[in-house]
C-alpha cells in the first residue's frame, strides 16, 4: 500500500526518478574512467544548455571560449568560477527559458540574508532524488518506509496542516514544537519508524530523551543528519541510542547531492552527476543535471579535502571527501588579528583528540576583540583549562573569551551555527 503510493507520487512528480536510480544503481561499481566519461558526456550537454541562456553567452564571448572546444574535464577550468552573488544578481540571465515545463521552484537563503531563486527542470529534481535513494539503498532503507524527519518547525497552522498532509503521503512524521514532552512523543513514533533524517542538532536532542527515557531505537535502519556539522559528542549519544552513528549526506539546493556516507564511513562524491573540485581546499561544485539553471564551478563556501585513491571496502571508486570544515569567510576579529572562525573548529577537535573532551558549542561575536562561548554543558576544572589552553594557543591574549555553560546553543528557526558575527 505504502509502497503503491509512493510510486503512484513519483510518477506524477519525477517520471525520470526510478529509471534514473537503476543507473545510479549501475554505476556504483564503475571504474574511476568510466565516471569521469560520463561526467564529461553530461558536461557537454549542460554546456549547450549553458551557451542558451544570456549570461553564459556573454561570458563565453568574454573569454573566447567555444563550448566545442571542451573535450577533457580539465578543459573545465576555462570556465570562470561562479559565486552565489552573481547567480543572485545575474538571476533571470541565467535561468535557461528553454525549459518552461514541469518547473519546480527552489529558495535558499543566504548567509548575509539574501535568498536565491531558480527553477529546476524535472530531470534535474528527479536525479537528485534517485542519488539520495541510492544512498538509502546502502542501509536497506526503502523510500516509502515509516521515517522521522526534523526540520524547521515554526509553522502557521495551515502550513501545519498542509504538512501533515503531505507527510502522511511519504510516510513520514515530524517535531513541530520543539520542547521535552513533544520530543518524546517523537521518540515514541521512532520506535516504529525505519529511518529518522534532518538536522543533526535536533537529532542530536532525539537521542538524548531517548538515551533519558531508556528507549532503544536500534530499529531505525539509517540515522541522517545533513545541514549542520555532526558533532563527535553527537555520535556518543547517537550510538547510545540508535546502536549507530549518525550518517551525513552533503548537498544544498543549488548544487544538488554533493556526497553520501557509505555504510564503511567514506562519503561517496555523486561523481555521475555533479564534479567537484578543490581549490585551496574550497570546495567548487559543477552539477552536471542544473540544465534550467547552469551550476558550473560554484563556490559553494565550505572547506573540504578530497581523497582520489581511496580503496573502500564498499568496492565503489568514487572519490571521497574526507573533511568538511565548515563555511568559509567568516572571520573573528581580535584586538590585533583576525581569526577564520574555521580556528573554532580546531581547537574543540584538539579537545576531543587530545583529551577526549567532546563539547558543543556555539560561539558569538558582537564586541572587537571579545567573543563569547557558549557550551551546552559544565565542566570539571580541569577540563576548563584544558580548554583556556588550546583558546590561547591559537588566540594569545588578543581575544577575550568569556565562557557560559549549560546553555541551550539550538537556535529557533535557523540551522546551528557554530560562530555568530554581531559586530
Ligand atoms: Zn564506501
Amino acid at each position: 500500500m505504502r509502497k503503491t503510493i509512493f510510486l503512484l507520487g513519483q510518477k506524477l512528480r519525477n517520471p525520470n526518478m526510478l529509471k534514473e536510480y537503476y543507473k545510479l544503481k549501475e554505476t556504483e561499481k564503475s571504474t574511476i574512467e568510466e565516471l569521469k566519461l560520463i561526467q564529461l558526456q553530461k558536461l557537454k550537454r549542460l554546456l549547450e544548455d549553458a551557451n542558451h541562456t544570456p549570461y553564459y553567452k556573454k561570458v563565453f564571448k568574454n573569454e573566447k571560449i567555444n563550448i566545442l572546444d571542451i573535450n577533457s574535464l580539465d578543459d573545465l577550468k576555462k570556465i570562470p568560477i561562479i559565486t552565489k552573488s552573481i547567480l543572485i544578481k545575474e538571476n533571470d540571465s541565467i535561468q535557461n527559458k528553454k525549459y518552461n515545463k514541469r518547473l519546480m521552484k527552489s529558495e535558499t537563503s543566504g548567509s548575509t540574508g539574501e535568498s536565491l531563486k531558480f527553477y529546476r527542470n524535472e530531470y534535474w529534481d528527479s536525479v537528485n532524488r534517485a542519488a539520495q535513494l541510492r544512498g538509502y539503498s546502502w542501509y536497506g532503507v526503502k523510500p516509502w518506509e515509516k521515517n522521522g524527519y526534523l526540520w524547521g518547525y515554526d509553522f502557521s497552522f495551515l502550513k501545519k496542516l498542509k504538512t501533515k498532509i503531505l507527510d502522511f503521503l511519504v510516510n513520514r512524521f515530524r517535531l513541530f514544537e520543539y520542547n521535552e514532552k513533544k520530543t518524546m512523543n517523537f521518540v515514541k513514533k521512532c520506535k516504529k519508524a525505519k529511518y529518522l533524517e534532518g538536522y543533526s542538532s535536533m537529532i542530536h536532542e532525539v537521542s538524548k530523551i531517548a538515551n533519558k527515557n531508556n528507549i532503544d531505537l536500534s530499529n531505525l535502519k539509517m540515522v541522517k543528519g545533513t545541514s549542520e556539522q555532526i558533532f563527535e559528542s553527537y555520535q556518543k549519544s547517537a550510538n547510545k541510542a540508535f546502536g549507530k552513528k549518525i550518517i551525513s549526506e552533503y548537498g544544498a539546493a543549488e548544487a544538488g547531492i554533493i556526497a553520501f556516507e557509505c555504510p564503511h564511513g567514506n562519503m561517496h562524491i555523486n561523481m555521475e552527476n555533479v564534479i567537484v573540485e578543490e581549490i585551496n581546499n574550497e570546495i567548487l561544485v559543477t552539477n552536471l543535471v542544473s540544465n534550467s539553471f547552469p551550476i558550473i564551478r560554484y563556490k559553494l563556501g565550505d572547506f573540504v579535502m578530497i581523497e582520489e585513491d581511496h580503496n573502500c571496502v564498499c568496492g565503489m571508486k568514487h572519490y571521497v571527501i574526507k573533511e568538511i570544515q565548515g563555511r568559509v569567510g567568516e572571520v573573528i576579529q581580535g584586538n590585533i588579528n583576525k581569526y577564520p572562525s574555521l580556528t573554532l573548529y580546531y581547537i574543540f577537535k584538539n579537545l576531543s583528540s587530545k583529551y577526549d573532551l567532546l563539547l558543543n558549542y556555539q560561539a558569538i561575536q558582537c564586541k572587537i576583540g571579545e567573543i563569547e562561548l557558549r557550551l551546552s554543558k559544565n565542566i570539571t576544572e580541569t577540563e576548563k583549562h584544558y580548554l583556556i589552553k588550546e583558546v590561547e594557543k591559537y588566540f594569545n591574549k588578543d581575544l577575550k573569551v568569556d565562557i557560559s555553560y549549560k546553555q541551550f546553543i539550538r537556535s529557533k528557526n535557523n540551522k546551528l551555527r557554530t560562530f555568530i558575527q554581531k559586530l
